[in-house]
């Protein structure tokens, strides 16, 4: 018996909606008993998009980070529910039964998530189902999956030690959100946003060229790391650990070389740093 999960890679995800989009095509104006009703044209985000910014002017990134609902294996979501309207599938998959979930709206609110949305004119409670109708005729994945240009949402048998879900897993470090709520879910994550450093290199006697392979040092009390700033003068550290002291130094032949300290409380951009000649 196949135990579908899904791994998100946030680094990979471009903020294209694609995946909200094929979910809004699926479901808007279209029945599958007994797994889920039509989702309305507005309002329920059956695949939501966080927008995470990061760092501030001049150096603003944006990390997207989606989310469907866990499929969780201790789900509170069923324990809220009466009659067995919340169930978990033997491959689990959590899916609210439209017809028994009438007038229950206390199941919304028990999703720590957030991802269970109220539907007013049906009076019935609704999320992602991981696309069950299709996998029970077959398909591989969700159409979100499907849709994802980027290879951003893998999909898969974690019961299967050769499905793509499952390597990855087997492979590299996951993460939960919010591990605290400790629900098991069955979507994990690679990439959460952590910390970056940036700057900008100018060579005081040649400021309109831009400083490229000036070598920028990275030390902090484990480890050091060197990088070259790129063609444009620009440098950057990424994944840095949160609330870390670091040490930047600046060195390019000829001239003097410049250090900071930095505590990674936040993202942090240097600016522009100039260098004198020696
Ligand atoms: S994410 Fe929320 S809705 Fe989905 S299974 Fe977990 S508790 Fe239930
Ligand atoms: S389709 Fe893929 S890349 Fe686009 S927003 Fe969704 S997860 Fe991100």
């Amino acid at each position: 018996m196949a135990r579908y999960g899904m791994v998100i890679n946030i680094t990979k995800c471009n903020g294209c909606y694609n995946c909200f989009l094929s979910c809004r095509d699926e479901y808007c104006g279209n029945e599958y008993p007994p797994y889920s009703s039509s989702q309305p044209f507005a309002g329920q985000f059956w695949m939501r998009l966080i927008e995470k910014e990061r760092g501030k002017y001049p150096k603003v990134k944006v990390a997207y980070i989606p989310i469907p609902c866990m499929h969780c294996e201790e789900a509170p979501c069923i324990a809220a529910s009466s009659n067995n309207a919340v169930y978990r599938r033997p491959d689990g998959i959590v899916i609210i039964d439209p017809e028994k979930t009438v007038g229950q709206k206390e199941i919304t609110s028990a999703c720590p998530y957030r991802v269970i949305y109220w539907n007013q004119e049906k009076d019935i409670p609704q999320k992602c189902t991981f696309c069950a109708h299709l996998l029970d005729k077959g398909w591989k994945e969700p159409r979100c999956v499907e849709s994802c240009p980027t290879g951003a949402l893998v999909f898969g048998d974690l019961n299967d030690p050769n499905s793509e879900v499952s390597k990855i897993k087997a492979s590299r470090e996951v993460d939960v959100l919010h591990p605290e709520y400790g629900l098991k879910p069955g979507v994990c994550y690679i990439g959460f946003p952590k910390r970056f450093i940036a700057g900008e290199v100018i060579l005081a006697d040649r400021e309109d060229e831009c400083a490229q392979n000036v070598s920028v040092l990275l030390m902090d009390k484990r480890a050091k790391k060197t990088i070259k700033t790129d063609n444009f003068g620009d440098f950057e550290f990424e994944g840095l650990e949160p609330d870390t002291e670091y040490t930047i130094k600046i060195k390019h032949e000829g001239y003097a070389s410049k250090e900071f300290s930095v505590n990674t409380r936040t993202d942090v951009c240097l600016g522009e740093i100039v260098l004198d000649r020696a």
